[in-house]
């Protein structure tokens, strides 16, 4: 990787709440001693989670990279016109050309011109 990975940059931070706790047991026989397990969990659960991190991380890598090999899906895309108008013999014409393209995976989408306002090709001297 050529990056320089940011050394204080917080890329996740995790909230449990005892909310959360009682949720994820609603199908368990309650604790006899609720308070002493909420105890239990505080000294554990956040070593316990990050012997997981890690893999994790990687698993979430190898989902994205798997994302971005999906068609795109030209979320993000920019009109790029070229040509201009040009004057000749005192007719003015235009080869104006636009052109769509995804920002993402540089895909041109549509080309525009102006042919749909229909002049008379044969006007050319
Ligand atoms: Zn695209």
């Amino acid at each position: 990787m050529s990056f320089t990975p940011l050394p204080g940059k917080i890329v996740a931070q995790v909230t449990v709440t005892e909310e959360d706790v009682f949720y994820a047991l609603v199908y368990r026989e309650q604790a006899k001693d609720w308070r002493k397990f909420i105890e239990y969990l505080c000294d554990h659960l956040a070593d316990a989670l990050n012997e997981h991190v890690y893999d994790e991380i990687r698993y979430l890598y190898d989902a994205w990279l798997e994302q971005q090999q999906e068609e795109c899906p030209h979320r993000r895309t920019t009109v790029i016109t070229t040509g201009g108008y040009h004057f000749d013999a005192g007719e003015v014409w235009d080869d104006l050309h636009e052109e769509v393209h995804c920002l993402d995976c540089g895909a041109v989408l549509t080309v525009l011109t102006d042919e749909d306002e229909e002049e008379p090709a044969e006007d050319m001297p």
